[in-house]
């Protein structure tokens, strides 16, 4: 059976972007079809400026939102990375077949650096390391497929590289990951500004919808998004990022295509309004079930503590190998 690992950083609120890029298809094929793990990745979350009761928080509100999404612990493993031992242990060993040149190639890195500097801080060796810590989530369950966003591809690349090269010089060790993408809604786009994917660590904006947004905050966010002044309903990336991004959230939402979508629509107001409405529909049902889990906080206990055991279960021979194969 097809092996599948993929995560979710608790920097931040987690967004529309991450669910509709992400989650919704975890939930709603691979944790049918594959033998999946699904990981709150924390020590992911250290690698900016952070406060410490902030990322715990984060972390049990996404674990709790990754249940919420339809996530069910009988049919696929879902943890905390710090729960797991084996991550950073394995880290280190790929950070030995790692370059400190491929490090600094990596595209997020030179942004979130920047954006570190832009803020006056300095920049977290981990920042850099980053995308190693990433390499070794996945290889240390010999995950053959991550499903992600595209803003995660170029890490699952390097993932890719590592494993390659760490079995070329030390003997078979690892599975090579590939990653696999959304059919649409693979990069959402702020909805303030199309030009950059609405993310969650990013400031609070009115850009992002947040999968906690009430209703009305949903509504008002997307009757507010920023298109451009034509008049006509067309499906353009490059010309019409903002229109694009609505079309293709609508999309997503409703299980249309964006392109059969633009001719339906008569003006940008029935558009958004509609997508506000697909939005809201989408959320209910999460939110409610968050709401109940909320209720019942020893039951999320019990399915973290369980899942962090099956994962160490299933890292540690890999793990072990690894160390074994570079002369440990
Ligand atoms: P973030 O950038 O919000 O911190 P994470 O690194 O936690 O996101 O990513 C969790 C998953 O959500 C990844 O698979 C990522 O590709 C996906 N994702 C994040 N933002 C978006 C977006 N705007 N559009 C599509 N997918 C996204």
């Amino acid at each position: 059976m097809t092996r599948v690992f993929s995560g979710v950083k608790p920097t931040g609120h987690l967004t529309l972007g991450n669910y509709l890029g992400a989650m919704r298809r975890w939930a709603a094929v691979d944790q049918h079809e594959a033998d999946a793990l699904f990981c709150v990745v924390d020590l992911h979350a250290l690698t900016v400026d952070h406060d410490p009761a902030r990322v715990r928080r984060l972390s049990r509100q996404a674990a709790t939102l990754l249940l919420a999404s339809g996530l069910d612990p009988e049919l696929c493993t879902v943890f905390v990375q710090s729960h797991v031992d084996e991550h950073a242990r394995l880290s280190y060993v790929l950070e030995c077949v790692a370059t400190d040149g491929e490090m600094r190639r990596m595209i997020q890195y030179k942004e979130k650096a920047a954006r570190e500097q832009r803020r006056g801080g300095s920049v977290r060796l981990s920042l850099l390391t980053y995308p190693v810590l990433m390499a070794a989530d996945i290889l240390a369950y010999g995950a053959d497929e991550v499903p992600v966003g595209d803003d995660q591809r170029q890490h699952v690349e390097l993932a890719r590289d590592l494993a390659v090269r760490f079995n070329q010089r030390y003997g078979h060790t690892f599975v090579v990951p590939r990653a696999t993408r959304p059919g649409v809604a693979a990069r959402v786009m702020n909805l303030q500004d199309p030009a950059s994917k609405m993310g969650k660590s990013d400031d609070v904006g009115p850009g992002i919808v947040y999968l906690l947004d009430e209703p009305d905050v949903v509504r008002k966010k997307v009757m507010r998004a920023v298109t451009d002044s034509g008049r006509e309903v067309v499906y353009d990336r490059e010309a019409r990022p903002g229109l694009a991004n609505l079309l293709e959230i609508l999309a997503a939402c409703t299980g249309g295509s964006p392109e059969e979508l633009s001719g339906a629509y008569p003006s940008y107001g029935a558009l958004k309004k509609d997508t506000a409405e697909a939005v809201v529909e989408v959320l209910r049902p999460l939110q409610e079930r968050h709401k109940e889990l909320c209720a019942d906080p020893g039951y999320v206990d019990g399915v973290l503590r369980d899942g962090a055991e099956r994962a160490r279960g299933m890292a540690r021979p890999t793990v072990d190998a690894a160390y074994r194969a570079i002369g440990l």
